[in-house]
């Protein structure tokens, strides 16, 4: 296991379930082609097992944003798809990010937790920082990555009061 994996998995020490969650996070190709703004999405569409895999790899192995980044540049070009290096890793940053969140969300739903809201990064840009403080319901997909490049993450809501 890479160390950046080890330090993630480190983050998830108490709750083996979490971690179980985002060790098999599933791109979700509806949400990666909503992050191609500038990619015409129809050419995409067909590639779209092989960009997951680079993600995954990815994410497994710990590697750079720009070299995962590379990897889906070169990808896309055997397949006669050029984009640039700016939007492939744009892709590398967004989808790794949307992959690690799916799978925190799909572990709060294993373990029964209804709401959840955005950790704002300590860089997040006005958008992300004004839903500070707003909460989403366990089952909605879309919440985070709020935008392309977005390392905001989704923390579960406890709320005791009603326990
Ligand atoms: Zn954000």
């Amino acid at each position: 296991m890479s160390s950046s994996l080890m330090k993630l998995k480190g983050q998830f020490e108490n709750a083996p379930v979490l971690w179980d969650a985002v060790e098999n996070a599933q791109i979700n190709p509806l949400m990666l082609e909503k992050h191609m703004y500038k990619v015409k999405t129809e050419i995409m569409g067909s590639h779209i097992d092989g960009i997951k895999s680079i993600i995954s790899e990815g994410i497994e192995k710990g590697y750079r944003y720009d070299k995962v980044g590379d990897k889906i540049q070169r990808y896309l070009g055997v397949k006669g798809v050029e984009i640039s290096s700016s939007d492939s890793e744009k892709i590398a940053v967004t989808e790794t990010h949307w992959s690690i969140n799916e799978g925190r969300r799909q572990s709060f739903q294993k373990v029964g937790i209804k709401r959840m809201e955005i950790d704002v990064a300590l860089t997040a840009c006005e958008i992300c920082s004004d839903m500070s403080g707003e909460t989403f319901p366990v089952d909605q997909t879309d919440v985070c990555p709020v935008h392309t490049r977005c390392r905001c993450a989704l923390v579960p809501v406890f709320n005791f009061e009603n326990n």
